[in-house]
């Protein structure tokens, strides 16, 4: 096997020091165990979390241990009643590495969609998709003609964020970084505006862009931009408090809007949400995603890397806004 294995606790940006690529035997199936051979790894910005040892939704990543992650996969061996070698599965604990052994208890079996791509499995149709759907339906509860920012709006989430947004009738305002992330929300995904928060300042566009307010804010990026968005939100505002990627790379407490008060006089309504929490309630969301995508009004990007070995840099550009969409890496060939 072919596992990157999690060194040291990363100070910063996670680095080679950090992790170690090692060839490993792979051991025996137990019963109720299938052998996972992944063909894709998906990389989140709570891999940087699950690396540090800050308090979080699940343990850490122990040192010493495999790097945890979502994947895809097809069976190679299976010693369960309910995968069959050759079937496609989401295996019940991924990670950074060729092969995978895991639980039937917790795996999932995908029937591909024609036309579908596989790292879709790991981006609209899988976690991504659920986080979006979830946290802006269960917790922003958008009503016709209402504003919502939505920040990281070019990235993996966001994107479908600010597009089911739309679905609901909302007024969508991404908040991304450079012109052709803006570009793609306005032109091709139907936001009604973005702002380049690289080139222009996030509180002075909104106040020119919706000067009496915003009604709901899906915050994927915590710090300046959040502060920004929070402090516009206006009587009964909501905010889903999904990320803060600007905190990931450093440690202790994530800093919070200045203005707390905001919330009592405007009667707001905040609530942080973890996507596991919601699995029970996938189905419905699939079939609703799903035919979002079927009808043309779901658009989603995935951004590919080849190989395993290219993980721990690649993990970068999500910090760095380098990647284009849902980030993954090809692990072996379909
Ligand atoms: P993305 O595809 O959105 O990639 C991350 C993006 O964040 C980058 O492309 C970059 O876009 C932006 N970004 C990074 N650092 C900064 C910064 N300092 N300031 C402003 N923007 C920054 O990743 P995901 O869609 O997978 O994740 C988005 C957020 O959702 C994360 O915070 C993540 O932790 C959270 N999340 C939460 C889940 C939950 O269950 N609560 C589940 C899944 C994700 P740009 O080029 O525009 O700067």
């Amino acid at each position: 096997n072919r596992q990157w294995i999690l060194k040291r606790r990363p100070q910063g940006a996670p680095g080679a020091a950090d992790l170690e690529l090692r060839e490993t035997p792979i051991g025996p199936l137990a019963d109720g165990e299938i052998l996972v051979r992944n063909l894709y790894l998906s990389l989140d910005p709570t891999n940087r979390l699950w690396m540090s040892d800050r308090a979080q939704y699940l343990p850490p990543v122990g040192v010493g241990d495999v790097m945890r992650g979502g994947t895809i996969g097809v069976v190679e061996a299976s010693r369960s009643d309910r995968f069959r070698v050759g079937d496609l599965v989401l295996p019940s604990t991924g990670g950074w590495e060729l092969y995978s052994i895991a639980n039937e208890r917790g795996s999932r079996r995908i029937a591909p969609q024609a036309g579908v791509p596989l790292t879709a499995y790991l981006s609209v149709l899988g976690a991504t998709g659920l986080t979006a759907y979830f946290g802006l339906l269960d917790i922003c509860k958008p009503r016709e003609g209402e504003v919502l920012a939505v920040s990281a709006a070019a990235g993996a989430v966001g994107s479908i964020v600010g597009q089911i947004g739309r679905i609901k009738g909302a007024q969508v305002v991404g908040i991304a970084g450079g012109p052709e992330k803006c570009g793609w929300l306005t032109e091709t995904l139907g936001f009604d505006s973005a702002i380049d928060y690289r080139n222009e300042d996030v509180g002075v566009a909104l106040d020119r862009l919706y000067p009496t307010g915003i009604d709901m804010n899906f915050e994927n990026v915590g710090g300046p931009i959040m502060d920004a968005v929070f402090s516009r939100l206006r009587k009964d505002g909501r905010m889903a408090l999904c990320g803060m990627i600007s905190a990931y790379n450093e440690d202790g407490p994530m800093p919070g809007p200045r203005d707390f008060g905001r919330i009592l006089m405007q009667r707001l309504t905040v609530r942080g949400f973890i996507v596991i929490d919601y699995l029970r309630q996938a189905p419905g969301a699939f079939a609703d995603l799903s035919s979002w995508i079927a009808e043309g009004r779901l658009a989603w990007k995935d951004h590919v890397v080849d190989g395993l070995e290219e993980a721990v840099a690649a993990l970068d550009l999500l910090f760095t806004g380098g990647n284009d969409g849902k980030l993954v890496v090809r692990v072996s060939p379909e």
